[in-house]
């Protein structure tokens, strides 16, 4: 994975604070001592670093945990959010037809970006040209039409024309079809004027929607003062950092990027078209924790509209194996939001899921979808079916499948479902983790 190292130095620390007994002014101090040493090995700005670290211990000094969350849970979510700061904003590339200039210097990844990203947008549904408007340097022109081939893309170029602007006027027009049109601009081995006048020329006549900038994550900290000077220039409106593989500078660029105030979109991971991510900074960090995707599972339970007593009262019904259809329908009724159940599975960090394994998308459309046709079934069901599930006999399971327009077959699932999912309940109870978490993350939503 991305920057495992500081992945697995951060998880320690994590570990350290869940698994101790009581946090004191020491124990912060022993964890912010742990953290500077990780952050700097992933070469973050010393200044940085330490002003997070201070914002720690000034925080875990004054504030108090809401009610309901342990003192640790609370230190855990201070550092979250103080590292969250350091990725800068999330923003996403919009999916519309529009024209993208890349911009950076050479060996950074920029033509292979190229083709990355327009296999991106094709995924999406969106058809792309690319345009190879690097004017200086031998064999970009053959490089970036091999990589169209490769991604099944539209390709304009034109060998001899030393103008990167009448390539690029052209180029519209003759990929005119094309939804998102992407333009490969030179690059220079530093930055020169040159290179700065002639990218601001291009974007000044060609006036694209996007200006993403290249750069190699190999190069740490040292990439904030280009981002500057090219920003200053250009305005950057994001940011794609390359070869977060296999590099231990990566948070060095992430965060150095994060101070032009430019969204990253992208990082590359590796030279195959393949190897690119959607960047997303609260997912990013969620993952190098292996502490799932919290955010989004508080927004989830948000969106069910529950206060924390319904919640912990149906909790606490499930739980106790000794929930009837009713109950079972209450829940479903709660949580059966579309999209919801989707995103409460996605977002629950592993561990701490009851049976352990995540499911797959399918697994939950299925899910979501038998849900559908059960609520139209449970609709059909008297009060004291609902009550007494014991007393659906055969007669019973006709009427109700009659009077729900479902086969007979799905009523008799629905009713082992139950049955099983009792059994399940009762099993899990001694597993209070699900529940606790489920309740201390309403209660901090
Ligand atoms: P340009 O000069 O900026 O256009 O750079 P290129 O696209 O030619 O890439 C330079 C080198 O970096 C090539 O060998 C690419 O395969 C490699 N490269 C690009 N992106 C990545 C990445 O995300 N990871 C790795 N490991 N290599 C990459």
């Amino acid at each position: 994975m991305v920057l495992e190292n500081l992945s697995s130095s951060l998880k320690d620390v994590f570990k350290k604070i869940s698994g101790s007994s009581y946090i004191d002014k020491e124990t912060i101090k022993e964890v912010s001592k742990d953290i500077q040493r990780a952050l700097l090995k992933a070469d973050v700005n010393v200044k940085l670093v330490i002003s997070l670290t201070n914002r720690l211990q000034e925080r875990a000094a004054t504030e108090k945990p809401p009610a309901g969350m342990s003192e640790q849970d609370f230190i855990l979510k201070i550092i979250y959010e103080e590292l969250l700061s350091i990725l800068g904003e999330e923003s996403r590339i919009e999916l519309k037809p529009q024209t993208i200039m890349l911009v950076g210097l050479y060996g950074n990844g920029k033509t292979t970006t190229a083709g990355k990203l327009a296999r991106f947008f094709i995924k999406k549904g969106l058809s792309v040209g690319l345009i190879a408007a690097d004017v200086h340097r031998p064999g970009a022109y053959e490089q970036l039409e091999q990589i169209s081939k490769q991604v099944n893309s539209l390709f304009y170029g034109e060998k001899n024309e030393k103008d990167p602007v009448k390539i690029i006027k052209n180029g519209l027009d003759r990929l005119g079809d094309a939804k998102v049109k992407i333009i490969d601009t030179s690059g220079r081995d530093s930055l020169d004027d040159e290179l700065i006048d002639e990218i601001k020329r291009i974007k000044n006549e060609i006036k694209p929607d996007e200006v993403l900038y290249v750069v190699d994550a190999t190069l740490g900290q040292q990439v904030g003062p280009q981002a500057k000077v090219l920003n200053d220039a250009v305005s950057i409106s994001g940011v794609i950092i390359t070869k977060m593989d296999g590099t231990g500078k990566g948070g060095g660029a992430l965060s150095a990027v994060a101070e032009i105030k430019s969204p990253v979109y992208f990082i590359g991971t590796g030279e195959h078209m393949e190897d690119f991510e959607v960047f997303n900074p609260r997912k990013f960090l969620s993952r190098l924790l292996g502490m799932g995707d919290i955010d989004a599972l508080m927004e989830a339970v948000k969106e069910t509209n529950i206060t924390e007593e319904e919640a912990e009262k149906s909790l606490d019904k499930l739980m106790s194996g000794k929930f009837n259809l009713k109950d079972m329908y209450d829940v479903w009724e709660k949580f059966s939001k579309p999209g919801l159940l989707k995103k409460i599975f996605n977002s629950m960090p592993l561990s701490r899921i009851p049976g352990g394994d995540k499911l797959n998308d399918s697994e939950i459309d299925r899910a979501n979808e038998k849900l559908n046709i059960y609520r139209v079934i449970l609709d059909s069901m008297t009060y004291s079916e609902l009550e007494n599930p014991d007393i659906i006999n055969a007669k019973r399971i006709k009427r109700i499948s009659i009077g729900s327009g479902k086969d007979e077959r799905e009523v008799r699932a629905l009713l082992k479902e139950y049955n099983a999912m009792k059994n399940n309940m009762k099993m899990i109870k001694s597993n209070r983790n699900f529940k606790k978490l489920l309740k201390s993350q309403m209660k901090s939503g």
